[in-house]
């Protein structure tokens, strides 16, 4: 039988008897009360004991105790038994987070909800100069000072990192990401990016560099070229020679545009005035195509906002509509039309171009941006192509705080469009 049902009928023989000794000796309601009252202090006395019994902070075995009470205490036993078990673990998986993260190279740092600081493991302290225990609890852009730290935090977009001088060592530059997770939780993770930077700088310094020392040479080959062309030369020599003029200029092509791709990735670019007059450079960047590629017979169609200016570099959006246009026209068929959009919105600016060409595969539209990629070499080469020209956009608008998107079908067409956030 339950333990619960024996208590019960315990209580129900209890006033029984008392009620009939009451009867038998003639105080039946004073033996009825007496008898539930000592019920009521045992059961008290038990209560008091098990309190104490919980109040010794770790409790051994529970006392050897009958009835309902002995189903409470066995329970309550079990309870602590299970908790303190499931209080180790954790421990122990705590203390395994913290002695992996303890030894990952790379800072990590927990931010509440609002920015304050969780917790944060050694590399954050020694990369950021993190102080604990004083500084949990603390905004960590109170700690960091940085404004574009400030917006970076502020914001809602952790697609991409954020690179920040190191607040404890100059020397050291740090890459910044936010993982959000749970309710506005949120990682930092803290790289120090100081080699990776000087590696890069190496190698586009190298790029520069060669591509100024090619120079010299290469006008130094194009003038001989020329004056032997301009004089009397045997009739076999004119073919050589002529190959010789049409590489070279390739090569002046390639130089400058690995030049002009070195600058813009190293941000060392002319002045960037405040705002220029962008349909009018637009409508001189057709008017250019129309006369180099006449040949081609392409039909450009404008659909301009005559009025909308844009801030910038006027040069280097020059080379992103050169581009941009001069691939619609190489990559698409003689006599097709190309829509060249300006326009601007709620989301900021546009410059779209738009052809009825050749299209490019999906798997293909990723890779555009990457230096030297072609889909088609021999193509690119025919059409005078260095496979350096989206390189060449796609770090101009990344100056700009603009993006590049491109749609595309194969055999139908595509549309490349920049798309400015600025709104001035
Ligand atoms: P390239 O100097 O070879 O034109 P780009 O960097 O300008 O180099 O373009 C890379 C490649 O992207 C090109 O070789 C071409 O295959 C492809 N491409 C660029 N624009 C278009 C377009 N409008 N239509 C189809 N393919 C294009």
């Amino acid at each position: 039988m339950n333990k619960w049902s024996v208590e019960i009928w315990r209580l129900i023989l209890v006033a029984a008897i008392a009620s009939l000794v009451g009867w038998i000796v003639g105080y039946f309601l004073i033996t009825l009360f007496l008898a539930l009252f000592a019920l009521l202090i045992f059961h008290l006395r038990h209560l008091s004991e098990l309190e104490n019994w919980l109040n010794e902070g770790n409790p051994n075995h529970p006392p050897d105790v009958w009835g309902v009470w002995g189903n409470i205490y066995f329970n309550v036993y079990h309870l602590q038994k299970r908790y303190v078990a499931r209080k180790k673990k954790l421990a122990s998986i705590v203390k395994q987070f913290k002695q992996s993260t303890a030894a990952m190279p790379d800072g990590a740092v927990v931010l509440g909800a609002g920015g304050e600081i969780a917790w944060f493991n050694t590399p954050a302290s020694n990369l950021l100069g993190l102080k604990s225990p004083q500084d949990i609890g603390q905004r960590l852009v109170n700690l960091v000072r940085d404004p574009s730290f400030l917006d970076y935090v502020c914001g809602e977009d952790f697609c991409e990192s954020l690179e920040l001088e190191s607040p404890v060592n100059h020397e050291l530059t740090l890459s910044l990401k936010i993982c959000p997770y749970g309710h506005k939780q949120r990682l930092l993770l803290v790289r120090d990016v100081t080699q990776l930077q000087k590696l890069e700088r190496v190698r586009t310094d190298f790029v520069s560099n060669i591509s100024h020392e090619l120079r010299t040479p290469l006008t130094v080959l194009k003038g001989c070229v020329e004056t032997i062309e301009m004089g009397e030369m045997p009739q076999q020599w004119k073919k050589p020679m002529a190959l010789i003029a049409e590489q070279s200029l390739r090569m002046e092509q390639l130089v400058n545009d690995l030049l002009l791709l070195s600058r813009v990735e190293s941000g060392i670019s002319v002045e960037r005035r405040p705002a220029f007059d962008m349909p009018s450079l637009i409508y001189q960047v057709i008017e250019e195509m129309s006369h180099y590629k006449q040949d081609k017979g392409h039909h450009f169609r404008c659909e301009i906002d005559p009025e909308l200016y844009l801030a910038g570099n006027e040069n280097e959006i020059r080379s992103v509509l050169t581009n941009l246009l001069s691939n619609a026209v190489n990559y698409s068929f003689d006599g097709c039309d190309i829509l060249v959009r300006w326009y601007g919105n709620e989301d900021g600016k546009f410059f779209e171009v738009q052809d009825s060409g050749d299209g490019i595969l999906p798997e293909d539209i990723p890779r555009l941006t990457e230096r030297f990629f072609r889909v088609d070499v021999a193509r690119s080469r025919k059409t005078g192509g260095t496979g350096l020209g989206l390189a060449i956009v796609h770090h101009v608008l990344d100056g700009h705080q603009a993006k590049l998107s491109i749609e595309s079908m194969v055999g139908e067409g595509s549309t490349f469009r920049c798309h400015f956030t600025c709104k001035y």
